[in-house]
């Protein structure tokens, strides 16, 4: 059995949104980080399409439309302009961490477009950049000897009292344990909410759990029904997560096809539209997907651009240099979730929240393409420049944490799932 333990700086989640946070934290701050399963089973190891940086200028009002126009203009102008203008800075920092994105022959960025953007202005390596930038953050989070990253370690909930947040109770779920730890400030970036889902791109493993923490201690939550769909991934009849084919292979040329071998769409529309042309396909035809042919992207460039998605098409029975590839909209990513501002910080005064599992407007009712990554790392950043000006001293007060309300961690776990069930029913819109 662990001793209860006291840390500057507790984070649920080792993707880009924790370990930037992490990473952006004063050296002499002693932080933990979580990951309800191994630190690289993250959804932000699985990116493929890239990540936007603003093109100078002269692009700046074409970015911020593109952003809006997706977001069916819903989104917060503040934030988008703030994620916008930042974008430059921060991928000068991955840079500087180590993080190789794709560049010609004199050394500038390539840049690919999806659907969406008005422009190319989105970086990418090969088809992994999630992985190159998340591998290269966790390297350096792992050499830091103020962070220890705890693995197979789930938080289950945070220690609250009077709208205050004093840490966090943590499930050992390799071998049971339930136990408290308290912190100065906690972070949510427990990503998204796929594993609710029967076909998701998302790993299983992420449920909301960030969310159910909320919602079960009366924290703020924006949008809980605003789930993307993504319109292509492969189809497989097998279970699990559903492969993700990149909307940069649209962008790069591939189209899609209907049964009859014919296109009914433009494939470069925002997600959510061509989800509903794929939709109505398939409802014609009464099929179960409907065919992307990327044969138009060329075989050098598919080689070389989409390796990955190449393998895996072949290893489905499907080879995307001679044939079309079967695909189906899946549920993708989450525009709803814990309410923020431009900090990071929750209605519940020490408790933030950053990456995927935040809501701070910039997404409004649908993300842009390649904004996720973008704006979960330019708020973990935000969050933990928040904290490190704000230096609590808390250990002294240590709420008492009754473990017994844990012990039943499938029923906890399940009415965290109705909660985000009934609340998304709550404030569904028409469609
Ligand atoms: C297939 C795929 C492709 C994508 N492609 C792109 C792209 O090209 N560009 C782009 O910008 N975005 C892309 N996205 C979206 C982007 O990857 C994510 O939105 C982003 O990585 C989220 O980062 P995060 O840190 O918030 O969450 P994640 O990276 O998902 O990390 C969540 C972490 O929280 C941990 N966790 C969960 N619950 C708990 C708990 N209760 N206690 C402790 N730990 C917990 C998990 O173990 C994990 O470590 C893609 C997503 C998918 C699935």
């Amino acid at each position: 059995m662990r001793r209860e333990d006291t840390y500057d700086v507790l984070i649920a989640g080792t993707g880009v949104a924790g370990l930037c946070c992490a990473l952006n934290l004063p050296a002499q701050y002693r932080v933990l980080m979580l990951s309800k399963a191994a630190e690289d089973e993250s959804d932000s190891f699985l990116a493929q399409g890239g990540i936007c940086m603003l093109q100078g200028e002269e692009d700046f009002a074409a970015y911020f439309e593109d952003t809006m126009r997706a977001g069916h203009y819903e989104n917060d102008e503040e934030a988008v302009k703030l994620m916008i203008r930042t974008s430059p800075a921060m991928i000068a920092e991955l840079v500087a961490d180590g993080v190789d994105f794709a560049r010609d022959g004199a050394g500038n960025f390539r840049l690919t477009r999806e659907g969406g953007h008005s422009r190319p202005r989105i970086l990418f390596h090969d088809d992994v950049t999630g992985k190159e930038i998340t591998s290269k953050l966790l390297a350096l989070a792992k050499g830091r000897e103020n962070i220890e990253i705890r693995p197979q370690t789930e938080l289950l909930d945070v220690i609250a009292e009077g709208n205050e947040c004093f840490g966090g109770i943590l499930r050992d779920n390799a071998g049971g344990g339930v136990y408290p730890v308290y912190a100065a400030f906690v972070l949510l970036a427990t990503g998204g909410v796929g594993g609710l889902f029967r076909h998701s791109t998302n790993f299983r493993h992420l449920t909301g759990d960030g969310v159910g923490i909320a919602l079960r201690n009366g924290v703020a939550v924006e949008h809980i029904d605003y789930v993307q769909i993504h319109p292509t991934t492969l189809f497989s009849k097998k279970p699990g997560r559903r492969f993700l084919i990149s909307e940069s292979v649209r962008g790069e040329g591939a189209v899609l096809l209907g049964a009859d071998g014919k296109r009914f769409c433009n494939e470069l529309l925002p997600r959510d539209i061509v989800t509903g042309e794929i939709r109505a396909q398939m409802k014609k035809e009464g099929s179960e997907h409907v065919w992307l042919d990327m044969r138009p992207v060329g075989e050098k460039a598919l080689a070389e651009h989409f390796p990955t998605i190449c393998a895996r098409c072949r290893e489905e029975g499907f080879d995307p240099f001679v044939q079309p590839v079967p695909v189906v909209p899946a549920q993708h990513y989450f525009m709803g979730g814990v309410k923020v501002d431009l900090d990071g910080r929750t209605s519940m005064k020490r408790l933030f929240a950053a990456g995927e599992t935040a809501c701070n407007g910039v997404h409004g009712k649908n993300r842009l393409a390649s904004n996720s990554l973008l704006e979960s790392l330019i708020w973990a950043k935000r969050a933990a420049k928040c904290m490190a000006g704000a230096r609590t001293q808390v250990a002294s007060r240590r709420p008492r944490a009754d473990i017994s309300v844990y012990a039943d961690h499938a029923a906890l776990k399940k009415s965290y799932e109705k909660h985000i069930r009934e609340e998304a029913e709550r404030e569904a819109t028409i469609d």
